[in-house]
């Protein structure tokens, strides 16, 4: 029987079976994509690459900055200084600028591809369920196939995660009124260099938030590839349009704030995220476990969202687990 099986192969989850499998426990990390990433993901089309979901990553803690110093030394993550203009009346409650913005090289997802080749991952696993059996977990996946484990890490959204344990758990309500938000993601190629004035922009008026070069990044040849994302209010609104309607939507956005990104498109696609970001400051704990059932839930969602906070989620779940092993 396996130690452990861990339900996602994002930040949180492959940190914490890193963790766990370097102390000795055995581990099945399953996800229902085909590689390792979640929301920090990386799409190729046409010759393009795009960091679709998470931007970039910062550190504030102490623990995270060591982590992220060792992962650039052995060239998994670069800094990124951009130009960046914003548009619209900066929010109150934009938080000080980071010291240093990091992205994964040669894409977001470096790191996680690295952490997961040491791992027994099994890719296109979609978990439909997780029911106790006997002291331990029986974890169904596609076509029937099923896995048994001692103990269990979910790491899928919390709506997600819920539904995966069945209204009847004792975490099952708490789970699915977590409030993820959405966001629709663009992705936009051009046959030859754009020059709006700027690698990245904060977008605070209209339908966008974000606008970013994503072939100016470190490692990316400096292709014309850009990623914009929609607001959350505006996303929310439009969850249920078509990809082609939000990609006119968007286009339409950019020819006002830079005309350049409006002209000669060559390539474009949209990614709805239905559970993007936490809203507010996570849980008040950096996972949720019932030690009595070896069950522990971990994500962003947990501490405060984003890449530090899916990573600081991981670490305390592969602690948690450690000690009920
Ligand atoms: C548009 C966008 C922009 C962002 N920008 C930034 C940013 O600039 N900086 C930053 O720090 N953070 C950013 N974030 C947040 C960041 O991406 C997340 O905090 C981080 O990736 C979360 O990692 P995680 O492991 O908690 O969850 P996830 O990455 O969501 O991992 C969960 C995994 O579980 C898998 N899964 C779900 N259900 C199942 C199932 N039933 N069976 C099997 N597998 C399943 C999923 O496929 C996924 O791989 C952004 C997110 C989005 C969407």
């Amino acid at each position: 029987m396996i130690d452990v099986i861990v339900v996602g192969a994002g930040w949180s989850g492959l940190t914490a079976a890193t963790r766990l499998a370097a102390r000795g426990h055995s581990v099945v990390v399953v996800d229902k994509s085909r590689g390792p990433g979640g929301r920090s993901a990386t799409r190729r089309a046409d010759n393009f690459s795009f960091d679709h979901g998470a931007q970039y990553l910062t550190a504030r803690s102490e623990a995270f900055r060591r982590q992220v110093r060792a992962w650039a030394e052995s060239g998994l993550l670069a800094p990124w200084r951009p130009g960046i203009v914003t548009f619209g009346d900066r929010p109150a409650d934009a938080g000080r600028p980071p010291d240093e913005r990091w992205v994964g090289v040669p894409g977001m997802n470096a790191v996680l591809h690295q952490l997961a080749r040491g791992l027994d991952c099994r890719w296109q696993w979609q978990t439909v369920g997780a029911a106790r059996r006997g002291p331990g977990w029986r974890v169904e996946g596609p076509d029937g196939e099923a896995l048994e484990g001692r103990a269990l890490l979910i790491t899928a959204p919390p709506r997600q995660a819920g539904g995966l344990l069945g209204p009847d758990h004792a975490l099952h309500d708490r789970l699915v009124a977590v409030d993820m938000q959405p966001c629709w993601a663009v992705m936009l190629g051009y046959a030859s260099p754009r020059e709006p004035g700027f690698d990245a922009a904060f977008v605070n008026r209209g339908p966008l938030a974000w606008i970013a070069h994503n072939g100016g990044k470190p490692g990316r040849g400096n292709v014309d590839a850009w990623v914009v994302h929609a607001e959350t209010g505006w996303s929310n609104d439009h969850l249920e349009d078509p990809a082609e309607a939000v990609v006119e939507a968007a286009i339409a956005a950019l020819a006002e704030l830079a005309p350049a990104l409006a002209q000669s498109v060559t390539h474009s696609a949209a990614h709805r995220w239905r559970f993007a970001q936490p809203r507010g400051g996570g849980q008040g704990s950096s996972s949720l476990s019932r030690d009595s059932e070896r069950l522990v839930l971990a994500g962003d969602w947990c501490a405060g969202g984003r890449i530090e906070g899916a990573w600081i989620s991981g670490v305390a779940a592969a602690r948690r687990l450690d000690a009920m092993l």
